[in-house]
């Protein structure tokens, strides 16, 4: 260590700042462009070190997938490519049962420690239904919750949501990310896009185009390997 001058007072070095990690988690069933370029503007607009896209691999509140969870995260990898600060997660495939994201984010938070910034991102759809996940109360003790609007989903909220977030929303990022977790934040994207993998799956099934809804390498792989083809 340097010693200082004497009677100056001894420098004080900035602490590291604390990680900023966003889980993204969802089926991707497959992966299109409305997740990614999400995810890069969630990046931007938190600054945030990274977004970890986290594929389901059994997700609680919905049908089983069309493809299984390895072929999901094949696609995310081959999606996200080299996009800086997305990183395709694979730690809900290495887990039995349903995927409960407290259970994710917990991990997160055990990797990233009790400083970290957390964010779990959500778009409004998946929001809407929020009271019904297991443990609500749980995901906010661990992170924050950034609900993304979605174009083509815009319903209000049901009571008991309204319920759970009383008091916990806050107008801007940086409110957000002066603590750890247990605030929420809605953000309007700057580009909002009405693409849904639902949409993308019936296009593949009736044998249509879906070139511009995905990147060309996911396409790619999804065409030769004749997915979503019925
Ligand atoms: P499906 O149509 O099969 O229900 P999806 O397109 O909604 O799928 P998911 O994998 O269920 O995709 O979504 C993962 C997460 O990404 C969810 O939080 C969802 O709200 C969000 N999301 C999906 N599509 C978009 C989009 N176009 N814009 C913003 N967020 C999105």
């Amino acid at each position: 260590m340097t010693p200082h001058a004497p009677g100056l007072p001894a420098r004080v070095e900035d602490p590291p700042a604390a990680p900023r990690i966003a889980m993204l988690g969802g089926t991707f069933d497959p992966v299109h462009l409305g997740h990614l370029r999400s995810a890069v503007e969630l990046r931007e607009a938190l600054a945030l070190d990274r977004v970890h896209m986290i594929p389901a691999s059994v997700p609680p509140l919905r049908g089983e997938p069309r493809v299984s969870p390895e072929t999901r995260l094949t696609l995310l990898r081959l999606g996200i490519g080299d996009t800086p600060g997305l990183v395709a997660d694979p730690r809900e495939l290495h887990r039995e049962g349903p995927s409960w994201s407290a259970d994710t984010l917990a991990s997160l938070r055990e990797e990233f420690g009790a400083e970290a910034r957390l964010v779990m991102a959500l778009g409004h759809d998946a929001f809407l239904r929020l009271a019904e996940w297991r443990d609500p109360e749980r995901l906010f003790a661990l992170a924050h919750l950034v609900v993304v609007d979605r174009p083509d989903f815009e319903a209000p909220l049901p009571a008991e949501l309204d319920a759970l977030i009383a008091g916990r929303e806050v107008g801007d990022a940086d409110t957000l990310m002066a603590s750890p977790a247990g605030g929420l934040l809605r953000l309007s994207l700057p580009s909002r896009m009405a693409i849904s993998a639902t949409e993308v799956r019936r296009r593949l099934a009736e044998g249509r185009s879906v070139r511009y809804l995905l990147p060309e390498a996911v396409e790619r792989h999804l065409l030769d390997h004749g997915l979503y083809r019925d």
